[in-house]
């Protein structure tokens, strides 16, 4: 096992441990983590500096998730677009490749949330064999993203495999990685996994902090390492409800974020999915911090604030000054030309 792989395991938080600091109920919770599992390292769980604060609720089981019964499990319908297992094939020159079963720390509200799993480390890496073949055959690919799970949850030995696979096809031009490890096990950015990295140039890094208090020595040490690295690093923040939900805290994340040459790239709003509905947060308010941003600080620190339309109909960028809204419905405009209608939440 590599170094990082021991201190991951023998760090992470057991569930009788939110009863000892917290004094939890684990008896109430137990239907929760039966359905949804758990698993926070113990760096990501220091963070926490009372309950229900914004680390809190990103990793700390809720009755809430059990009781959204409603919402779809696949309300971007990734399915329809996974032409082979392990692939998500939406937009025609870019996949996403889903390398990794599960994550350092398993986010309460996360729009797979139905497909992660606690796997144990050492952990092997999905059977992608099939779909980077896909990518081999299709000429119009030119970009793949690594997502899961975490791909570096990975060895560094087998990224590195998996990265030299893609970066034997000829008319790939980038590849991207997506991961949370420098928020939530920021010890996983070894300098030999930079050293790896390197290697694989033109190769993009996102990463995805919600909150300030996410900025810490650790984290930041980790995101210098990888820009140290040439690796050009962006941020994805998913907009929610009681964490990040207020323009002050947004503007202060994406200011220091731009400290550590994090480029703010997405504010998501939040996936319908299922177990997550008490995250959700209306249009309004992510109109409202974009607009708390724009003219107010460095055009550099200003996310895009996204919306993945329902049913896999792609993200569409929505900006205060032309949106189309009668009531509560939303008129998207989506990349094909399709307008379609979104009806929003209640603030
Ligand atoms: C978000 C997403 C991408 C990448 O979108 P960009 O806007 O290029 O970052 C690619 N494929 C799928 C299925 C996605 O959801
Ligand atoms: S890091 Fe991303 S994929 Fe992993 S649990 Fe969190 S939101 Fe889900």
């Amino acid at each position: 096992m590599e170094n990082w792989q021991k201190t991951f395991l023998e760090t992470l938080i057991c569930l009788e441990e939110l009863s000892d600091y917290f004094s939890m109920d684990l008896d109430s919770l137990n239907p929760v983590v039966e359905r949804y599992p758990f698993r926070v390292t113990r760096y990501y769980f220091n963070l926490i500096q009372e309950p229900y604060d914004p680390i809190w609720r990103q990793c700390i089981p809720d009755l809430e998730e059990i009781k959204d019964l409603e919402s779809p499990i696949d309300p971007l319908n990734e399915r329809k677009f996974s032409p082979v297992p392990f692939l998500i094939h939406r937009y025609p020159d870019r996949v996403v490749l889903l390398v990794s079963p599960t994550c350092p720390t398993l986010c309460r509200f996360c729009t797979r949330k139905h497909y992660v799993r606690n796997n144990p480390l050492p952990m092997k890496s999905n059977p992608v064999e099939e779909a980077i073949e896909y990518v081999e055959k299709k000429p119009e690919i030119r970009d793949v993203i690594l997502s899961g799970g975490d791909p570096l949850l990975l060895s560094d030995e087998e990224l590195d495999g998996i990265l030299k696979r893609l970066r034997k096809i000829p008319h790939l031009e980038i590849v991207r990685i997506h991961t949370r490890m420098p928020v939530t096990f920021p010890m996983r950015i070894t300098l030999s996994l930079c050293r790896m990295l390197k290697t694989h140039h033109p190769l993009y890094l996102n990463t995805h902090f919600n909150h300030p208090l996410e900025i810490t020595p650790q984290s930041s040490e980790a995101c210098i390492r990888l820009a140290d690295a040439g690796i050009p690093l962006g941020n994805q923040t998913v907009l929610l409800r009681g964490v990040n939900d207020d323009p002050g805290v947004m503007k202060q994340l994406v200011q220091k974020l731009l400290i550590l040459r994090v480029r703010p790239y997405y504010i998501h709003q939040l996936d319908r999915v299922r177990g997550t509905r008490h995250f959700r947060t209306s249009v309004g308010r992510g109109l409202t911090i974009i607009s708390g941003l724009r003219g107010h600080t460095s055009g550099i620190a200003i996310p895009q604030y996204v919306i993945d339309l329902p049913g896999g109909k792609g993200k569409v960028p929505l900006l205060p000054e032309d949106v189309k809204k009668e009531g509560k419905t939303y008129f998207l405009r989506n990349y094909l030309g399709e307008v379609v209608e979104y009806q929003d939440e209640e603030d």
